[in-house]
């Protein structure tokens, strides 16, 4: 059988619509009625001539993701997917719908995670592949089809699920060309924000190409020898690098950079830590989002700060002008901490491989 071809591959939709003589514009109502209108693959064929109807359901693959597990958080609006590729690997996505904020949907770059970060269950996986772009893709296109049977929008979407977005540079470059595009979601720049552990040269690439799309920077110490305790890669770029990274971004950016900062008790969250903190951003545009700990099982030597001392730290930031906000955690029920869920899982058929 001749390979399939993904929706989300542009140039061999148009190969195959050369060579079927199909109307540019009928691909492109085809495109519409896929990502913006979210009505599903037979509806988005049916935009094509009668005659090749038969031929182009059978190349393309609208789905290279399939939904294995939906699971619902019983205490807030948290839904948790767990998607399978084709080559038998699972990747997590988290929609949050808080009731009084908008819907947000937290996507996953790589099955795995090569970062190796101390606090991430996702990190402890180890590296195991790169999603392609339609994997990416097919994570916004099945959780908007779900919210849009809700009556629900997708508003915001996060590249901080499983996975550093730029050891995946490439095929997150191509995600976000296909997630802003006119002729894929035309979402907008300005309402997709890409997470990393700090990639200087990654990051300034991304500001350049989408100057709109936020970036978010896991710094979580600015000390040193503690950034290179709880982060194996911050060896490689040390946290002064990071600082003139961040003003490099606001230089090209009219957007704040995010700070996000995990609250490790005895770790970094001392007053001394918020005042070191302060300093280190002082003259960057920056808005920092305190991170409550999500205990994972291979980190027992890690402890959340408490509630309290968030609460001071936040304080402190505040008093000294910085925009601070404290991440409110959904989804604990459901494990939606970055990877979590897909480590018990693979684990567990791992033990039990007869039974999967
Ligand atoms: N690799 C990217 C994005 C994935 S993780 C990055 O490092 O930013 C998204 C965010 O969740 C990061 O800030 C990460 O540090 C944080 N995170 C990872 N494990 C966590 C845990 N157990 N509890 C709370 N936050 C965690």
């Amino acid at each position: 059988m001749t390979e399939r071809i993904s929706i989300h591959d542009s140039i061999a939709i148009d190969s195959l619509r050369r060579q079927r003589r199909v109307d540019p514009h009928r691909i492109a109502r085809m495109r519409r009625v896929f990502y913006k209108k979210l009505e599903g693959s037979e509806a988005a064929i049916d935009e094509l001539p009668v005659e090749v109807r038969e031929a182009f359901a059978e190349r393309i693959d609208f789905h290279p993701l399939r939904l294995e597990q939906r699971i619902d958080s019983a205490s807030d609006g948290a839904t948790k997917l767990v998607f399978v590729t084709a080559a038998g690997a699972r990747v997590e996505s988290v929609l949050l719908r808080p009731e009084t904020g908008r819907t947000a949907l937290c996507i996953s770059s790589q099955v795995g995670c090569a970062a190796n970060c101390d606090f991430c269950a996702t990190g402890k996986m180890g590296f195991q592949a790169n999603l392609s772009v339609g994997e990416m893709i097919d994570q916004v296109v099945q959780a908007a089809q779900l919210v849009a049977h809700e009556g629900r929008r997708v508003r915001n979407i996060v590249l901080m699920g499983m996975g550093e977005p730029f050891h995946n540079e490439r095929a997150v470059d191509e995600a976000l060309a296909t997630l802003l595009g006119a002729e894929g979601f035309h979402h907008p720049a300005s309402r997709v924000l890409i997470s990393t552990v700090g990639i200087p040269e990654a990051m300034l690439r991304c500001a350049r190409r989408f100057p709109d799309v936020g970036q978010a920077l896991s710094l979580h110490a600015v000390r040193q020898d503690v950034r290179e305790q709880i982060i194996p890669l911050a060896r490689k770029h040390p946290v002064s690098e990071l600082r003139e990274t961040i003003a490099s971004l606001n230089a090209i950016q009219s957007r704040t950079v995010m700070i996000e900062y995990l609250m490790l008790a005895g770790l970094n969250d001392s007053m001394a830590d918020a005042a070191e903190l302060v300093r280190f951003l002082d003259g960057l545009r920056v808005h920092v989002n305190l991170i409550p700990y999500n205990a994972i099982d291979d980190a027992p030597q890690l402890v959340g700060s408490t509630r309290e001392v968030r609460d001071t730290f936040a304080h402190a930031l505040k008093s000294a002008g910085l925009t601070t906000t404290i991440r409110y955690s959904m989804g604990a029920d459901i494990e939606a901490a970055c990877g979590q869920l897909v480590q018990r899982l693979d684990r567990e058929s791992s033990r039990r491989p007869d039974e999967t």
